[in-house]
């Protein structure tokens, strides 16, 4: 993902060639020029030649235009170029659009996009056929990936094959010069779908405008609908009225995790989050992803204990209309699910599965052909972290990678999202979920079987990567596939998603990779890990954090104060930890009877739970809800800190010892130092230790680059410290850009080590 920053003072081309383009290879030249460049747009065959849509800066836009020129493919023969400036879009990465001539096309399916600009005026236009009508589309918007049946992507085979085009859709679907030329969803209120609200009983209470005018008068009045969106089903009420808020989260079961804002406009968006340049760049991005932002009021009920907020503006037409039907100008938007299944898009689970939590449906009549979640990114001062990559963003091709052969890598089992590479383009699925749920193993079996598919890939020929765990669900299925296995680490994995995003496939870097949980080459939960090496020549580890148990293995990860009994363990005499300020429930005393006993104690590294013990030390002690509640909640309170000096977190040896800096959190406690601080010295602790270690690693080798991944780093503040003192020493900072840090980004660094060590050896 190029920096919005860049986009604002980007440039447009429309550029059309002709002469010998088409079959030699010249779209994926193309593609390979601009991703180089980081350009965004498309390449497509047209009837005489090659159309290029092509954005970004204009000096890069010149490199492109020259290159295009002078190197195209040796089989390619250039008659003509004609080059056009347009408008810049603010398109995210380049694809290979679909076309009609039967070449293999690298990208042959788009994410979803938000509906366009064009369109969006015909759809407020009262004089327009299509007019209010909620599944307005043309070429340049709409959905792709939500609808596509099977490949080639035509009409007949996306789920808007029930409705025939009536003979006005017809003539524009075939009119090269309009708009809507080949644009496979295309319809209108005559031939097309529409939307109709029922009560939770399946009862039709109204059709077309009048069902979303009334659906928004619910809204209005406190009430809790389902609306059925381009990927799935929301759960929506009024966000400003917090018993609808509070009524939302006892039906769903959802305790504390923060909920999504969907908001009427920019403007709104203004009123309830810090936005800059950067932000409102994203937030109005074609992929319009919920974008976590410095929040500005207190919603009650919405995100509790967070100083951020997750906004995103409409995207789907229904949003618009919904809106402009008198919607409260603040929705929440959450996932249309209970607790934390996976959401709902088949209509008859939605109703089966809502109708408990829901007043009333708003169901579109077009289906949905698989589940694309919002996606989700974090603002941060060292650029866009991306949280969750689905809606809008997958799947789109994200790397390139030096392999001739297939590769399915299968990712983790947590936030698991699988990797393609086909032509040696890494192709990274939706965000399917966790792998606990059998409804997502389904997903996730649905996935391989529907990109293998649409890219034609023989699992027989490909190389089948997984992680080491050999009690992961991902692991097992993947074993269960023909073609030739191999299993990548968890945290190496990490550290390439990095490397592979930049195509750095030789760079020597040193590598961190700091998570919760993620199985190590001695079978004990890794999680603080350093290492040296590159995607061709593998990752060597070379320190880590000091071992510490983990009294309860896996229920340790929900209980911040049974991670706090294990690390508190290595300080030899236990500080008295049931005295004011502390109050640990039970559960604490439990967890340390089992580390004294030496039962069901866990050898671990992972950073992550060193966060969830320093969070219970200050004062996080009940459970969490949902999976790094503790961390970010930490993260929040430091937020709030000053400055300060870090704790002392030496590196002795090859380990991080944690031993000091725990001392000294409850030293400070215990001497009523504010928690805001202690949070603070700590993140500043971390921040310095990481850079200590990849320092003298960097010395000693003479290596530059420090590549950081993993569901850590996914705290801004951590990042935004150790950006500012890598630099101080001359050393770069590589975070991830396309890929979540989390488990999300596991798949592509999977099929990065697997690629490289296979074109190498
Ligand atoms: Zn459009
Ligand atoms: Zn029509
Ligand atoms: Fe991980």
């Amino acid at each position: 993902m190029s920096a919005p920053s860049e986009r604002a003072r980007s440039a447009a081309r429309c550029i059309s060639v002709t002469g010998i383009v088409q079959g030699v290879g010249f779209r994926p030249f193309v593609y390979r020029l601009a991703t180089t460049l980081g350009l965004a747009g498309w390449v497509a065959n047209s009837e005489r030649g090659v159309e290029i849509m092509i954005e970004g800066p204009p000096t890069a836009l010149e490199t492109f235009l020259g290159e295009l020129v002078r190197h195209p493919p040796p089989a390619a023969r250039i008659d003509r170029i004609t080059v056009e400036p347009t408008t810049p879009r603010g398109l995210v990465g380049f694809v290979i659009r679909e076309s009609r001539t039967g070449q293999r096309p690298t990208t042959r399916v788009s994410p979803d996009l938000a509906v366009c600009e064009a369109c969006l005026r015909e759809l407020f236009d009262p004089r327009d056929r299509r007019y209010l009508y909620p599944y307005v589309n043309c070429t340049d918007c709409g959905p792709r990936y939500s609808i596509v049946l099977s490949l080639p992507y035509d009409r007949p085979r996306t789920t808007m094959k029930d409705w025939p085009l009536c003979p006005d859709c017809a003539r524009e679907y075939h009119d090269p010069t309009d708009r809507r030329f080949h644009a496979q969803p295309i319809a209108c209120p005559i031939c097309g779908p529409q939307y109709v609200l029922h009560d939770p009983e399946g009862t039709l209470l109204a059709r077309g405008q009048a069902a979303i005018r009334e659906a928004a008068a619910l809204l209005r009045t406190g009430r809790i609908l389902a609306v059925k969106g381009i990927g799935g089903y929301h759960l929506t009420c009024d966000a400003r009225d917090a018993t609808a808020v509070q009524a939302l989260r006892e039906r769903k079961f959802r305790k504390e995790k923060p909920f999504a804002l969907m908001v009427a406009s920019v403007d709104v968006a203004s009123t309830l989050v810090e936005l800059d340049e950067q932000a409102c760049a994203l937030l109005s991005s074609p992929a319009r992803p919920i974008v976590l932002l410095p929040a500005l009021v207190v919603l009650p009920g919405v995100a509790p204990d967070s100083r951020e907020l997750g906004i995103m503006l409409p995207y789907a037409p229904l949003h618009f209309v919904l809106f402009a039907a008198g919607a409260p100008e603040v929705l929440v938007m959450t996932s249309g699910n209970r607790s934390d299944e996976p959401i709902a898009y088949c209509d008859t689970d939605a109703f089966a599965r809502l109708g408990g939590i829901a007043d009333a449906f708003l169901v579109g009549e077009r289906p949905i052909a698989r589940r694309v979640d919002d996606s989700v990114i974090r603002m941060s001062r060292v650029g866009p972290i991306v949280i969750r990559r689905a809606r809008g963003l997958a799947p789109a091709a994200v790397a390139t990678l030096p392999s001739e052969r297939p590769i399915v890598a299968v990712g983790a089992d947590l936030k698991n999202a699988i990797t393609l590479v086909v032509d040696g383009q890494a192709i990274v699925s939706q965000h399917l979920g966790d792998l606990d749920h059998w409804p997502v193993v389904e997903a996730f079996e649905a996935a391989i079987r529907d990109l293998c598919t649409m890219y034609e890939i023989q699992l027989e020929r490909a190389l089948v990567v997984h992680d080491a765990h050999p009690g992961y669900v991902s692991t097992s299925r993947a074993l269960t596939l023909p073609g030739e296995h191999r299993a990548v680490q968890h945290h190496r994995a990490h550290v390439a998603s990095v490397l592979a995003e930049r195509g750095a496939w030789s760079e020597t870097v040193v590598g961190l990779a700091f998570d919760g949980t993620g199985y190590g080459d001695d079978g004990t939960i890794w999680g603080g890990e350093v290492f040296v090496g590159s995607l061709s020549q593998g990752f060597q580890r070379v320190a880590h954090l000091r071992p510490s148990v983990l009294p309860g293995g896996d229920a340790a990860a929900r209980w911040p104060v049974q991670a706090a009994a294990g690390f508190l363990a290595a300080l030899g005499e236990l500080p008295d930890l049931l005295a004011p300020p502390f109050s640990f429930p039970d559960r604490f005393s439990q967890a340390r009877q089992l580390v004294a006993r030496g039962v069901q104690c866990f050898p671990t590294t992972s950073m992550g739970r060193l966060f969830d013990a320093v969070a219970a030390l200050c004062g996080f002690t009940r459970p969490t809800s949902f999976e790094g509640q503790a961390a970010m909640w930490l993260e929040h309170l430091a937020q709030e800190g000053p400055p300060v000096p870090p704790y002392p977190f030496p590196l002795v040896g090859s380990q991080l010892d944690f031993r000091p800096l725990l001392e000294a959190v409850i030293a400070d406690r215990k001497r009523g130092r504010q928690p805001t601080e202690i949070a603070r010295a700590f993140h500043e602790a971390v921040a310095v230790a990481a850079v200590t270690v990849a320092a003298e690693w960097c010395a000693a080798l003479g290596l530059r680059t420090v590549v950081a991944s993993g569901g850590v780093f996914q705290n801004a503040l951590l990042l935004a410290r150790m950006a500012e003192l890598l630099q101080a020493r001359g050393l770069e900072l590589w975070t991830n850009r396309a890929v979540p840090p989390n488990d999300g980004g596991i798949s592509l660094g999977q099929a990065a080590l697997a690629a490289c060590a296979s074109s190498t050896g």
